[in-house]
């Protein structure tokens, strides 16, 4: 979805999509997080308000995606909500050198646009990798895999630690004869 400069009048322009009546959007999350992470259950609105200032674009709003992300810690894909505010500024390309030698602007909320037109498919996209780095937890109680064995300890202890919990009182008992038998 491409959006000329021109069409953003004085009072803004305002995109607002859904994925399930919107296909660019659909596809943009669906390249973005892949069919397992977007399910086709999974959905997700668009909210931006455009403003224009000369050639500098402002973009404000927001996009809320419910998809299935992996557990950072336990690996498992759970059903998540996710708000991502959005605030951008676009400026021509042809700024990009003159900014550049300001060397103050190497924000990630400032991009540039080509062709007197703003790509909203690239900026949701870029939006939405930059998502993908945050931390995924299915729940605050999450305990994770265990490092030795790699069981999912929320399905209960695995066998590592009931070693410990369990045999330790014992094995202090049976270490001491064995060494006494070997000496
Ligand atoms: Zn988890
Ligand atoms: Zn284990």
């Amino acid at each position: 979805m491409k959006l000329r400069i021109d069409d953003i009048k004085e009072g803004g322009f305002d995109v607002n999509a859904d994925s399930t009546v919107n296909p660019w959007l659909q596809t943009v999350f669906t390249d973005v997080f892949g069919t397992e992470k977007f399910t086709e259950e999974d959905g997700g609105r668009l909210n931006l308000q455009l403003f224009r200032d000369d050639k500098n674009v402002t973009i404000i709003g927001g996009a809320i995606i419910k998809f299935h992300p992996n557990c950072d810690r336990c690996l498992t894909n759970f059903s998540k909500q996710q708000q991502i505010p959005i605030h951008l500024i676009l400026a021509p390309v042809y700024l990009k050198k003159g900014k550049r030698a300001e060397s103050n602007t190497e924000d990630e909320d400032f991009g540039y646009y080509e062709n007197d037109e703003i790509d909203i498919e690239n900026v949701v996209r870029e939006q939405m990798i930059l998502m993908q780095q945050m931390v995924n937890i299915c729940r605050e109680s999450c305990k994770g895999l265990c490092p030795t064995c790699g069981k999912n300890l929320n399905d209960g202890p695995c066998k590592c630690k009931k070693k410990e919990e369990i045999v330790s009182p014992f094995a202090v008992l049976k270490k001491r004869p064995l060494k006494k038998s070997k000496t």
